[in-house]
Formats: structure tokens, sequence, C-alpha cells
């Protein structure tokens, strides 16, 4: 049995309840099928992460069944739900959680809309403020990489370090997104597929009008600080726009 300290004890806890709860969100707001989609979130003061099991109903998951890892994505022994097999994608969240020391959380789905750009290779272009309020730009296209080593985490970082978007687009794979925690990251995801599809919509309808980059800097800058300012409600998601 792995005992922490009681201030840790009680972080983990808090981050298993998080986790839990937000993999709601993902089929509320219909990013996921089946035992698809991934979401962790870091447990603050610790290198440590929580992280969902691998192949369990989203009706069945609740805080003890998730899963407690290292930066390395191994499993803390006698912890609850270490019995069973974490997420496929547990190496992918480790090494974005090694290397963005920044990033609270991370979210995977294989959301229809944001998928069908992967599956073309091609960034969804900066056409509506609030893609550019949230995103700060095009959401970008990353590598193409298959599970089973550090190449999906590697193509995640190396597209969004330094990059204002909190989404990227694993070529023919789909979305992953980071967040200060685990509930900014699944707010990034939805807000992703939100943009994948109502640009995919637009684009059909006719040509696309391209937003100049400072009006797309205005934006960004007015609603990652401006609002940012009265405590954390953009990373919560709670203003109007
Ligand atoms: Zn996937």
């Amino acid at each position: 049995m792995t005992t922490f300290s009681p201030d840790i004890e009680a972080a983990i806890a808090d981050t298993r309840a998080d986790v839990a709860r937000l993999h709601g969100e993902l089929v509320r707001y219909g990013l996921v099928v089946w035992t698809g989609g991934n979401v962790s979130g870091r447990v603050p003061g610790a290198d440590l992460f929580v992280i969902k099991p691998s192949g369990v109903s989203y009706d069945d998951l609740a805080p003890d069944n998730m899963i407690l890892c290292d930066l390395e994505g191994a499993v803390i022994p006698g912890t609850a739900g270490s019995d069973r097999s974490p997420s496929s994608d547990t190496a992918a969240h480790a090494y974005v959680y090694r290397n963005m020391p920044d990033v609270g959380g991370v979210v995977h789905t294989h959301s229809t809309y944001a998928v069908a750009w992967a599956a073309r290779g091609e960034e969804i272009p900066c056409v509506i403020t609030g893609m550019a309020d949230e995103f700060g730009g095009p959401i970008p296209i990353g590598p193409f990489a298959i599970i089973g080593d550090d190449s999906i985490g590697r193509g995640i970082v190396e597209t969004l370090r330094g990059h204002r978007s909190r989404a990227v687009l694993m070529q023919n794979h789909g979305p992953f997104t980071i967040g200060v925690n685990a509930k900014d990251a699944v707010k990034a995801a939805v807000m992703c597929e939100d943009a994948a599809r109502t640009v995919h919509l637009a684009r059909e309808a006719g040509p696309l009008i391209p937003i100049p980059q400072d009006r797309i800097d205005a934006l960004y800058n007015r609603y990652q600080n401006v609002y940012g300012q009265a405590g954390d409600e953009r990373r919560d998601g709670e203003e109007s726009r």
C-alpha cells in the first residue's frame, strides 16, 4: 500500500473526483463514443497525475477507479484503481506532464469534426472570433504518430510548446488538448470540436473570410488577460461573449 502525506492524499482525492466527474462532460458534449477518450489531471504539489482506466464504460467511472500514475506513466501500486490498466494513451499524457510543467490537465478525444480536419492534415483556420479568443489563432496539426512509445507525446509537445493554441490535431488521429487544470483542458476539447464543426460548415457554404492577425491578437489578449484578471473565470468558462 503506497501512502502519501495528508496534504498529498487530499490533493489526490480532489484530483480523482475532478477527473472522474469531468469525463461526464465528454459524454455531455458528444465528444466520445463507447470507451474512447480520456481526461487526466496533475496532482497539485506532487509528481503524479490521475487518469481514466482503460476500457471502462463511462457510466462506471468513479473517483476510486481512476488510476494514479507517476510522471513516467507508471501506475502507483497499492492505490485505488491500481488493479486495472490505465488508458492506452497514458504514455502521451505522462510525456506532456514531464515536458510542460505548467500543464495541469490533458484531454484526448476522437470528436467527429476535429478528427475530420486531422484526417486531412489540415489546420483549422482562425475565421471566427471565438477561436481567436480561445486559441489565439489556428488550431495546428501535429505529426502522424502511433501509440506505443513517446511519439504521440513528443508530437503534442513539439506542436503546442510556444503556441497559443491549447489544442493540437494529431494527423490522421484526433485532438489532444492541454490546460492549466483538467477542467481547462476539457473546455479546450469542447471549444476545439465547436470550432471544427462551425468552420467546416462555413466552408461548405462558401469561402472563409480570414481575420487579420492584429485583430486576432487583440481578441486573444483581451480574452486571456482582461477576463483573466478577475480571478480565474476564463479558465472556469463562466463568462459570456
Ligand atoms: Zn486516440
